[in-house]
């Protein structure tokens, strides 16, 4: 269980959701009616034009010549993939079943890569049959794709996972360097090269994905440059020139106090500078960076209902429909080492109001169902809107719904 963490119950500014009436809006619409609308609570909310304006946010300082992929794992609800799928380059996922969403937007297959190790034959045999690029995560998966591709008649479009010699410093969650599950360790591809070339696949390229969660400016493009000149090294021994190098993502988000928004500008200076050297050497490699959490994050809410309120030798709690089923990475028990508040509202009371010091907890019977510690929040009462921000990514699809047998939430695009 995360340790409770004592720190002031305050929380990084949220912007993107005005008030009106004393009441929160998201897409225009206020919460008391858009939870009419949906039906009932709880449920999650995401904000398409909050992530239309974060990809333009992207092109608009990002190298013009980089490739926007989104990384469907922070969120595969089909509209919100669907809706990505117009503004991004290319879609990123990691299973058959993110394969499918992903194939229903309509995307070209050649811009759709399938990472993730354990992909079972059935999915690497449909993988080939949709024409995805499948990034390849281990020799053995590398026998099965050329044996299914000449079972099918199809050359399999193939990249190479490449689990690197350093790490991404400063990481919520590292991915790469040192010993992995995941990739292929980089002293291997020579050997690994020489094979893909005498089985005759199709050689797109490197991908080296090195962790999540991270707002420093300087460690990202640290790592940036030790994996482009990494991709340089190795396509000496590729069978071509690599079409793609995808260099991972890993922009983090606001989430605690203390924390700070990225700066794209310094970010997309420091790339393109790192790009110009690249392709002195590579000249005809697209560079690609793919990200899940910094591209939806921000645009989604979780909202629950008050349904008790008590006050317990001391504190006061209240309680909500929603919980750590919905939302496990808001509870803390998401790969967090110390529990934070995730910043919380009460959406039908913006203005006015005394506060008072109140803990949110969901309707669970374990005490790790905590949405909110000790937070300053407008006296609630039941029937009240309690709104977490910061909810657009490893939301719902990173929670265990089935636990203690609540509804799933209801999810919807505005
Ligand atoms: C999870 C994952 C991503 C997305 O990471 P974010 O931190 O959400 O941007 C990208 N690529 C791979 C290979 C992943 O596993």
């Amino acid at each position: 269980m995360a340790k409770m963490d004592k720190k002031k119950p305050e929380h990084a500014p949220i912007t993107g959701f005005p008030v009106r009436d004393g009441e929160l809006t998201i897409g225009g619409i206020k919460i008391s009616q858009l939870a009419n609308r949906v039906g009932s609570t709880p449920f999650y909310a995401y904000d398409r034009a909050l992530i239309s304006d974060r990809v333009a946010q992207m092109r608009k300082y990002l190298p013009a010549n980089l490739k926007l992929h989104y990384a469907m794992k922070a969120n595969p609800m089909p509209a919100v993939v669907q809706h990505m799928s117009r503004l991004v380059d290319g879609l990123d996922l990691a299973s058959a079943g993110e394969m499918a969403i992903a194939l229903d937007t309509g995307m070209d297959p050649a811009l759709i890569s399938f990472a993730g190790p354990g992909k079972t034959v059935e999915e690497l045999s449909q993988a080939i049959a949709a024409g995805v690029v499948i990034n390849m995560e281990s020799f053995l998966e590398m026998e099965n794709i050329a044996r299914l591709s000449q079972e099918q008649g199809v050359k399999a479009k193939v990249a190479i996972r490449v689990n690197p010699d350093f790490e991404l410093k400063s990481s919520g969650m590292k991915m790469g360097g040192g010993a992995q599950q995941f990739g292929v360790d980089s002293e291997k591809l020579p050997d690994m090269l020489k094979r893909l070339a005498e089985l005759g696949l199709d050689f797109i390229g490197f991908h080296i994905f090195s962790g999540s969660q991270n707002l420093k400016e300087d460690s990202l493009l640290e790592t940036q440059e030790k994996t482009l000149a990494l991709a340089v090294e190795l396509s000496k021994y590729a069978p071509n020139a690599p079409k793609k190098v995808n260099i991972g993502g890993g922009f983090g988000i606001p989430y605690f106090p203390g924390d700070t928004p990225l700066d794209l500008k310094i970010l997309g200076e420091g790339l393109s500078r790192l790009m110009t050297k690249f392709h002195q050497d590579l000249p005809d490699t697209e560079v690609v960076i793919e990200l899940g959490r910094f591209m939806v994050g921000e645009s989604g809410i979780y909202v629950s209902k008050i349904v008790d309120k008590k006050t317990s030798r001391g504190e006061n709690y209240l309680i909500t429909d929603g919980g750590m089923h919905h939302h496990l990475a808001a509870s803390g028990n998401f790969g967090q080492l110390i529990r934070k508040n995730y910043p919380v509202a009460i959406g039908n009371r913006m203005t006015g109001g005394t506060k008072e010091q109140a803990n949110i907890v969901g309707c669970l019977c374990t005490p790790l169902d905590r949405l909110g510690d000790r937070m300053m929040l407008p006296d609630g009462e039941v029937g009240d809107y309690v709104v977490l921000f910061q909810s657009g990514a490893y939301g719902l699809s990173a929670s265990p719904t089935a636990f203690l047998g609540h509804p799933a939430p209801k999810e919807v695009l505005v």
